[in-house]
């Protein structure tokens, strides 16, 4: 993780930082002792940051502020306008005529050990600047979905669609989006300036880097974390932490004799904004898929690990259970398994999904912020979270027990 942080750093797909990353990946791989190494080639979106900017006019003050990923730029001159404020995504869909406004969704996200704050927040991200536009709005302003008090914006993807008009987009710092709170208390037609600058390129092409560490069967367990990272910060915990607790169990599993499958590493490209390497390495793997006896995915930070998820064939789940159980003193719970971004299209095919669990209370205070740097990350938990991991790969590379797939009405993506 501090590796690929320091050495290589921002690394948003398409980006200069995007293609260094797949070549640290290579070496990185090689140098842990994995074998054949290789790039696998996926085509990614490039969206790019250029400058982004707001402010109360009267009297004047600067917010802090960052685009959400994949907005467009507000016209010259920027955005002055009066905010009206929600404090959710049903209140502005519910909401007034917002013609010549700006809309701002203030909503506040859970603390929470499982992170599901977070899951709450993102539709209003996501889908915020869709709303807002049917409405009339000129612009979007959300309340960063983190759980932090700081001035440091989140950013993050978010989508238009066909037929609504694309608005622009941006979060300000859960810190000034109080401040704009209360502005508008005491003076509701207050004046917001947004300018936002952004640039939307040709697709480019990245890379999946997959390594192994080989068994003697035909089996293939799935370890899988995403290379690519948000532009503000340096991709610390979201997700260099992932790459390094997978690296980290499959050197474990390296030196264990007598391997019955097969554990595959894979960085995914592009997770953050279009899940192009997921669609990527399903598609080049699609005669192989039923040789992925599970597949795990790391997204979720550097905290300890607080539970395993398993979700198999039901009739496998007492099974797996009992395989996993006693790992790192945490509970395994069958057949609820989420998988992630990077493992869905394996999912939607019914390859059985394994989860570790991580205690993710602190990581959406740096999430997609500028704040996302090693120093954050308490290496300790991310050992325990790591050591899960290699436990969870081991017992099911050492063993001959078939998790079967996944039964046909919980193949639907997570994600
Ligand atoms: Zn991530």
């Amino acid at each position: 993780m501090r590796s690929l942080s320091d050495e290589v750093g921002p690394r948003l797909a398409g980006s200069p930082g995007d293609s260094l990353a797949v070549a640290w990946a290579v070496r990185t791989m090689n140098a842990a002792g994995l074998v054949d190494v290789h790039t696998e080639p996926v085509t990614v979106p490039v969206w790019q940051r250029v400058s982004e900017s707001a402010s109360l006019v009267a009297p004047p003050v600067a917010l802090t502020v960052t685009a959400l990923g994949g907005s467009v730029s507000t016209p010259k001159g920027g955005v002055r306008a009066e905010v009206v404020r929600f404090t959710s995504l049903d209140a502005l869909k519910n909401g007034p005529d917002l013609s010549g406004k700006v809309a701002f969704v203030d909503m506040s996200i859970d603390r929470a050990e499982d992170g599901h704050g977070y899951g709450d927040g993102v539709p209003v991200r996501i889908n915020g600047a869709i709303e807002a536009a049917r409405k009339g709005a000129i612009a979007i302003v959300i309340r960063s979905i983190g759980t932090d008090h700081s001035r440091l914006p989140h950013t993050g993807v978010m989508r238009y669609q066909d037929g609504v008009t694309k608005i622009p987009a941006a979060a300000l710092s859960t810190d000034d989006a109080d401040l704009l709170t209360r502005t508008l208390a005491r003076d509701p037609h207050a004046l917001l300036q947004l300018d936002l600058v952004t640039r939307e390129l040709p697709a480019a092409p990245s890379a999946n880097v997959v390594g192994d560490v080989p068994g003697t069967g035909p089996g293939i367990v799935l370890l899988g974390a995403h290379l690519d990272s948000w532009d503000l910060g340096r991709g610390a915990v979201d997700d260099g932490a992932g790459v390094g607790i997978v690296l980290a169990a499959a050197r474990g599993v390296l030196g264990l004799p007598s391997r019955k499958r097969t554990v595959r590493v894979v960085f995914f490209a592009a997770e953050e904004n279009s899940g192009a390497g997921s669609k990527a390495y399903a598609k080049a793997h699609d005669l192989e898929l039923d040789r992925h006896v599970a597949a795990l995915e790391s997204d979720h930070g550097a905290g300890a690990a607080v539970g395993i998820r398993v979700l198999t064939a039901s009739d496998k789940a007492d099974a797996a259970r009992a395989l996993f159980s006693g790992i790192s003193n945490v509970p395994v719970f069958a057949d609820d398994a989420h998988g992630g971004a990077d493992v869905s299209p394996l999912r939607a095919r019914g390859v059985p999904i394994l989860d570790v669990l991580q205690d993710a209370s602190a990581y959406f205070d740096v999430h997609h912020t500028s704040g996302d740097v090693p120093e954050v990350a308490d290496p300790a938990a991310m050992a325990h979270a790591s050591c899960t991991v290699f436990q969870v790969a081991a017992r099911l590379a050492l063993s001959e027990l078939e998790l079967g797939r996944i039964d046909e009405a919980k193949r639907k993506e997570a994600w």
